[in-house]
């Protein structure tokens, strides 16, 4: 399988059937694209089930990488680009950007939320149940969530998820994959 972002690429097992003498035809068959949308987000979190410094509040800039695959139509496309992307991007910046990601337990909720300051539960906000902590391995599994969620309520057939990475630092990254 190949992955697309801005350009098309595709990944195709081709047969070659033998026609009239010397002539030949190509035929492509069960093609699979895939294609990714980017987007990054600024958000604080805080592990302290893991005690050391992830104890403390700080800050990552995210990087998320999302890639949905299917059978191009006869359109060419497997899912409306814009809308996927800008979905996603939707999501993230109000659920995500410029706030907190913390535990269900996390002490700091009730304090976050009594001064109205923006703070993203997990373990009970849409869609992150049975995710307790903010880990970068959850923030993947939630962003998958958010876009199965999405592609389900498109209703593109033969659309899924098959990876989404996201990085909180350039050296620690997690991948959710199919
Ligand atoms: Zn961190």
């Amino acid at each position: 399988m190949a992955e697309r972002t801005d350009e098309l690429a595709r990944d195709a097992t081709w047969c070659e059937e033998e026609r009239e003498g010397d002539c030949r035809e190509i035929r492509q068959t069960a093609a699979t694209t895939a294609v990714t949308v980017r987007h990054n987000f600024e958000s604080a979190h805080r592990l302290p089930q893991l005690g050391g410094k992830c104890h403390n509040l700080h800050g990552h800039s995210w990087w998320v990488e999302a890639t949905v695959a299917g059978e191009a139509g006869a359109d060419g496309i497997v899912v409306e680009f814009h809308d996927l992307k800008s979905y996603l991007r939707e999501w993230i910046d109000e659920n995500l950007d410029h706030g907190a990601m913390l535990g269900s337990e996390d002490e700091l909720v009730p304090a976050l939320n009594a001064a109205n300051s923006k703070v993203f539960v997990f373990g009970k906000a849409d869609p992150s149940f049975g995710l307790s902590w903010p880990t970068v391995e959850n923030v993947a599994e939630l962003l998958s969530r958010v876009t199965a969620g999405y592609l389900q309520s498109r209703g593109w057939p033969g659309v899924r998820v098959s990876r989404v990475v996201v990085r909180e630092t350039h050296v620690n990254a997690a991948e959710v994959s199919w």
